[in-house]
């Protein structure tokens, strides 16, 4: 299937390794020119290197904090200063610190909510204008299975991502006259230093291994094992896509069939 992304611009938040890297592999190797971006520089170069190496597309990395405003707005400056444009974006951002309500501080979940809603809203609002004016752009988000079915032990990421998700629903109806659609992909368990970490946290908390907790993890997934980044980054490239047109105001889990609903 010809995805219609080549020369395309896309930006990809938080994404020097896990499902941003992913993302930006896959939409790399798809055709699109690449504006990647992290707080490290060192990670983000080198995955920048391998972008370059095993794909044909033009890579910008931008270093910057998406949960500060000057950093996302210059992110989303950077990439229209080197390309002009911006035509697909995947708002993404490392996930907010693990616990129950009684474990965070207000000041946590003032931190979370710059990561989570308003790294997403200073990308979206950089892009829009170019979009409508083009007549033409995919936006899209990643968020959790947490907003269909809340994570325990998970409060700040299952509170905000569902502002996210209602942020992004309102949108696709405004900018659909645009030719813009707005989606968010859910990631279930995927392989990734995210879950690597909340391995060890869950393992430290409860006395059991690392293995015993992501097995735990497994129990509950049909498909019996974690997501790999690229299985995740496949459904993004295709929302992304000219193949995608008629999709927008949806939010579609990659999850192993983890979510126990009908819808
Ligand atoms: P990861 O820890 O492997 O990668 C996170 C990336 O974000 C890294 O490139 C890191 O450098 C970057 N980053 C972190 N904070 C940043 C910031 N403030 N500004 C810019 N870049 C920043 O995580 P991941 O598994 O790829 O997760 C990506 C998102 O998806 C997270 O929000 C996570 O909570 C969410 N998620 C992941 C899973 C999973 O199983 N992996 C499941 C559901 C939701």
């Amino acid at each position: 299937m010809d995805l219609g992304l080549d020369g395309r611009v896309a930006l990809v938040g938080a994404s020097s390794r896990g499902l941003g890297r992913a993302v930006a592999r896959e939409l790399a190797a798809e055709g699109a020119d690449l504006v990647i971006n992290a707080r490290g520089e060192e990670k983000l170069a080198e995955t920048a290197g391998e972008l370059r190496e095993h794909t044909d597309a033009r890579v910008l990395a931008v270093s910057a904090d998406l949960s500060d405003d000057e950093g996302a707005s210059r992110v989303v400056d950077r990439a229209l200063e080197e390309f002009g444009r911006v035509d697909v974006l995947v708002t993404n951002a490392g996930g907010p610190p693990a616990g129950p309500f009684e474990a965070h501080s207000m000041e946590d979940w003032r931190a979370a909510v710059d990561l989570t809603l308003e790294s997403a809203l200073h990308l979206t609002r950089g892009v829009l204008p170019g979009m409508k004016e083009r007549g033409w752009g995919r936006i899209l988000n990643i968020t959790s299975i947490a907003v269909k079915q809340p994570v325990d032990g998970l409060v700040l990421s299952n509170s905000i991502r569902a502002a996210v998700t209602g942020m992004a629903r309102t949108l696709a109806n405004e900018v659909a006259p645009h030719g813009i659609t707005v989606n968010n992909v859910m990631p279930g368990y995927t392989r990734t230093r995210r879950t690597e970490d909340l391995a060890r946290q869950i393992a430290e908390q409860e006395g059991i291994t690392e293995d015993e907790a992501r097995g735990r993890w497994e129990e509950k997934i049909p498909l019996g094992r974690l997501a790999e980044p690229r299985e995740f980054a496949a459904l993004v490239a295709f929302l992304a896509s000219e193949r995608a047109s008629y999709i927008t105001g949806t939010s579609i889990p990659v999850d192993g069939g983890w979510i126990r609903s009908l819808l």
